[in-house]
């Protein structure tokens, strides 16, 4: 984890969530207000354009950076989410993390991201992916590995019932449709995983 290329990671990132900005509103459409493709691209577009000074700082610093930089530009429900997951992992990476250390920061942040949103597994949002992948992680699965479990997450998150965010609203007929934020959490895991490789 320490060699890694912060701009490219950045870039990547912001390439695919603008290559599926459209796919994660649809989703967002079918449960929620529709909005959530457009917020992930602004924030990450704004990431993108800080991407040369971010990618300057230690790892630790540049997490926050971006969490906090997300915090102010993504909005809805998931901005604060996505932020605290970011800036957590910044405060909790040790500076030269290996991929333990690297798990165990992750899971902490993991669990900001719960108290923030005052949610838990099974709840059809970003967490029924963030958790799995921790758990990949944890297991020393490789990187590939690691996407394919976010994949198989985000996909067990159609058959549940939302009962925290825009979508509990619907009650049973949020049932059905993939949660956005899980797939967007899916999407930012494989970027990672396929610029960072398998040295993560
Ligand atoms: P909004 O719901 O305000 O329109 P977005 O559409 O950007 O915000 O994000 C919706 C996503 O945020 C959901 O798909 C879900 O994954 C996530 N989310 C919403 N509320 C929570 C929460 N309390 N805990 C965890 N994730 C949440
Ligand atoms: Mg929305």
């Amino acid at each position: 984890m320490t060699q890694i290329d912060l701009k490219a990671l950045i870039t990547a990132v912001a390439d695919t969530v603008a290559a599926h900005a459209e796919e994660l509103t649809a989703l967002d459409q079918a449960i929620g207000d529709g909005d959530h493709g457009l917020n992930m691209k602004r924030g990450f577009e704004a990431v993108r354009a800080d991407a040369d000074q971010i990618a300057a700082k230690p790892l630790p610093e540049a997490l926050k950076a971006i969490g906090t930089k997300l915090v102010m530009t993504v909005g809805g429900a998931s901005g604060p989410l996505f932020g605290t997951l970011f800036i957590a992992l910044g405060k909790e990476l040790p500076a030269e993390p290996d991929s333990g250390g690297f798990a165990t920061a992750f899971g902490k942040a993991i669990e900001a991201v719960a108290a923030r949103g005052k949610s838990q597994l099974g709840q059809k949002t970003m967490l029924d992916v963030l958790y799995p992948v921790q758990a990949a992680m944890v297991a020393g699965t490789s990187g590939v590995e690691i996407a394919i479990a976010a994949d198989a997450a985000a996909e067990k998150t159609v058959p549940m019932k939302a009962s925290r965010g825009r979508a509990s609203f619907l009650g049973d007929r949020s049932i059905g449709h993939m949660d956005p934020g899980a797939r967007s959490v899916a999407l930012l895991v494989r970027a990672v995983v396929e610029t960072v490789g398998e040295d993560a």
